[in-house]
């Protein structure tokens, strides 16, 4: 008789317990007292202070963020991991349900927004995508039952599994290429408010095309009228949407890549009588510097800048690139027009943004009404007690 062994037992400090019962769901390395007999990636129990049971976690032996708990319960083993994962996944399936409509395509996990840490999973159209981020999801058997889970969920007849090399790297997991988890198909066409776009899974930054910004193209095309420019366009989504209601559109990204798929996008939806979208590769602060200096005035800019700030450190210079961009731009908008202006760095939290946006305001002699105050997309979800799940800003203002 083979016999069970009882899962590893991880004891943590006081400062990580309170932590968890406050509602997050990490703990770092420096806060484990005791990792018994885990292997990478076990699942695992954690004991807090006078060995009080905090629930059940999985566990990295080289991130920095040692356990990411999973719940409350006690599981048993591995069956009922297994079993949390189907539970999970449609738990997160219902959800999209009642928050994404009018699309084909949306985050279906969100790592510790949809309790299941270190997992995304997202959906275009008829294709999955898999992106493991910690050393748990890797093994075979709970590999094999998250794409179970997520074919019953979505009905997706393709899955393809991303690599992230640097994240493989961190987690000291062998180093291996992008795979076709089920199907055999790697594109396809997808729509978010009705806009199609290109997707393809082997391409592309993140998974191939930014799905958190959906409500906000949608949020930001409701005002938008006349000229508008759009910059750090990537593959054209906020272009796209304002093409449909504006009279023309300016758009730019520094990088051509991103801006042949935003013309093939445009292909996709054709707005005819309207002149065609003019994409433009540049970097933003030169190009707004130049459009300032020759008089170019807009209806509509939308800022939507890469993540500035990577960590607390670079604060003070991730802010002062937000300020430069919004001067330029509030310094560009006719009077009535609309600043649409985004961070997706977590190290700048809302009040930080908001107070650069103030400092722009000012200097740019404008004044600016708050239209509407907003995150990441509800496919995102953030969870209160765990703040990293909150990192989107999107500010809408109305410019006199
Ligand atoms: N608005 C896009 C997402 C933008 S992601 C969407 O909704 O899909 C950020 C983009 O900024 C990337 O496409 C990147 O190529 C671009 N970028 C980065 N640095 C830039 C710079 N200095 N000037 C212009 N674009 C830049």
């Amino acid at each position: 008789m083979i016999e069970k062994r009882s899962l590893p037992q991880i004891r943590i400090n006081e400062r990580a317990a309170a932590r968890i019962r406050g509602g997050h769901v990490w703990v770092f390395a420096s806060d484990v007292l005791d990792a018994g007999h885990a292997e990478a990636g076990a699942l695992v129990h954690v004991l807090g202070p006078r060995d009080r049971p905090l629930g059940s976690a999985i566990y990295s032996s080289s991130s920095q963020i040692r356990l990411r708990m999973l719940g409350r319960e006690l599981l048993a083993g591995e069956d009922g991991l297994l079993q949390l994962i189907r539970r999970r996944m449609e738990d997160a399936a219902a959800y999209r349900k009642l928050v994404v409509q009018d699309s084909d395509s949306y985050r279906l996990i969100f790592s510790e927004g949809d309790r299941l840490p270190g997992l995304i999973v997202d959906r275009y159209n008829d294709i999955a995508t898999v992106q493991v981020l910690t050393q748990a999801w890797d093994r075979p058997q709970r590999k094999q039952a998250i794409v179970d889970a997520v074919r019953e969920a979505t009905g997706a007849e393709h899955m393809i599994e991303r690599m992230d090399p640097r994240i493989r790297e961190l987690e000291q997991l062998p180093a291996s290429e992008s795979s076709q988890l089920l199907g055999k198909k790697k594109a396809t066409i997808f729509s978010l408010n009705g806009v199609r776009f290109h997707y393809d899974a082997v391409a592309g930054q993140k998974t191939g095309a930014f799905l958190d910004q959906r409500e906000n193209y949608r949020a930001a095309a409701a005002y938008a009228r006349g000229e508008a420019l759009d910059v750090c366009t990537y593959q054209g989504g906020f272009a796209l949407h304002l093409a449909r209601v504006c009279e023309r559109v300016t758009a730019l990204d520094i990088s051509r890549e991103a801006l042949e798929v935003a013309e093939q996008n445009e292909k996709l939806n054709p707005q005819p009588g309207k002149p065609e979208i003019e994409w433009i590769e540049a970097n933003a602060f030169d190009l707004l510097k130049d459009y300032a200096a020759a008089g170019r005035q807009y209806e509509v800019i939308v800022l939507d800048p890469p993540a500035f700030a990577k960590n607390k450190r670079n604060l003070p210079t991730a802010l002062r690139g937000y300020k430069e961009l919004n001067l330029r731009a509030l310094r560009m908008l006719r009077p009535g027009g609309i600043l649409v202006t985004c961070s997706c760095s977590f190290a700048v939290n809302e009040a930080d943004f908001l107070d650069t946006l103030t400092a722009a305001a000012q200097d740019a002699h404008r004044s600016v009404r708050v239209l509407e105050k907003r995150s990441q997309s509800r496919d995102h979800p953030s969870i209160l007690g765990v703040p990293e799940t909150s990192y989107l800003k999107c500010v809408l203002l109305s410019v006199t």
